[in-house]
């Protein structure tokens, strides 16, 4: 804990490194049977919700990890539950799987997503939270994390009933609030920083550009040429990078970006990311490190309904 952090700031950030990130030895094969997927660039098949993929193997575990990408699941590599897969699996149904208690599969695959949005949400106000730009709003943030964990800890019959969208849009703007006083710190360019929330930059030649402490939020990069780009401190939440090149680009300080967009887009050994988070090995030019949360377990990213830029298929992550 550093000397101007509270406990309470610091037990945010404890909870980051043991509850939000998929732990797949704890979870049973959730987002690989509750999640839907269509063939498509990312995904060799079409598969129903509820199904359990034809690779997932008895313990739970991915039959074809190691080459998931070489055999044409990429989609599964740019996926992370944020922890809702062993929190599913182990508190909300205590450790019952679908497989020898099959009248727990359909609640608990219809809970699965709901818990996944809310970790996804615990995720961001956690690194909020570790922003000492944002005190002003940290008190605001503790009691969004405190509300939204508790949603997390229902039973299952409620879960579903959980306004997950009421509880995004509450998030969403504690959450910009501590975004504009992170980067009201950094510097800018003379003519002021143009906002690029939300915006259309599919295919974008981005080359080199100056987005230091840019809002990207929510910004359509699929296929963007980014290489050599000044991302530091930009605000990512949500932007959609599939595809997109971040060669040698600079994310260094970036906020609120996910493993999943990382793994989403294409990089190399130049390209510099926030320290929590790991360079894909399929990046060329780097050493191998695992896309997703554990080797020999991977679990299923979908971006299931191709590379349409409203495609309705589950990307890497839409944030709030
Ligand atoms: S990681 Fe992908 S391929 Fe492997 S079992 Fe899960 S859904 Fe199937």
């Amino acid at each position: 804990m550093t000397d101007d952090q509270s406990p309470q700031d610091q037990s945010a950030q404890d909870h980051s490194t043991t509850d939000l990130r998929g732990d797949c030895a704890n979870c049973f094969g959730l987002c690989c049977v509750a999640l839907p997927f269509a063939r498509s660039a990312d995904f060799p098949v079409t598969k129903a919700a509820g199904t359990p993929c034809a690779n997932l193997q008895d313990d739970f575990r991915c039959g074809i990890h190691a080459r998931l990408r070489p055999q044409g699941w990429s989609g599964c590599t740019v996926y992370d539950c944020f922890g809702a897969g062993q929190k599913v699996s182990q508190i909300t149904f205590g450790g019952r799987d679908w497989r020898t208690a099959p009248e727990t599969a359909r609640e608990m695959f219809d809970v699965f997503p709901v818990v996944r949005h809310l970790q996804e949400l615990l995720r961001y106000l956690t690194e909020a939270l570790a922003l000492e730009a944002a005190r002003p709003v940290h008190a605001e943030l503790r009691a969004a994390l405190e509300e939204t964990r508790r949603l997390t800890l229902l039973p299952a019959a409620e879960l579903p009933g959980v306004d997950v969208g009421a509880q995004r849009q509450l998030v969403g703007g504690l959450l910009s609030r501590a975004s504009e006083l992170a980067r009201a710190g950094v510097p800018q360019p003379k003519k002021g920083r143009p906002s690029h929330r939300g915006a259309d930059l599919m295919g974008a030649r981005l080359r080199g550009a100056a987005l230091r402490g840019a809002d990207l939020r929510g910004a359509y990069l699929i296929a963007a040429d980014l290489t050599g780009a000044d991302l530091r401190d930009a605000d990512l939440l949500g932007a959609d990078l599939r595809d997109a090149d971040l060669s040698g680009a600079d994310l260094t300080g970036s906020l609120f970006l996910t493993q999943p967009q990382v793994n989403a887009a294409r990089g190399d050994s130049a390209t510099r990311l926030p320290a929590s988070l790991t360079r894909p090995a399929h990046w060329t030019g780097t050493a191998a490190a695992p896309a997703t949360a554990r080797a020999g377990a991977a679990r299923p990213a979908r971006n299931a309904a191709g590379r349409s830029r409203r495609g309705g298929g589950r990307r890497p992550g839409r944030g709030c």
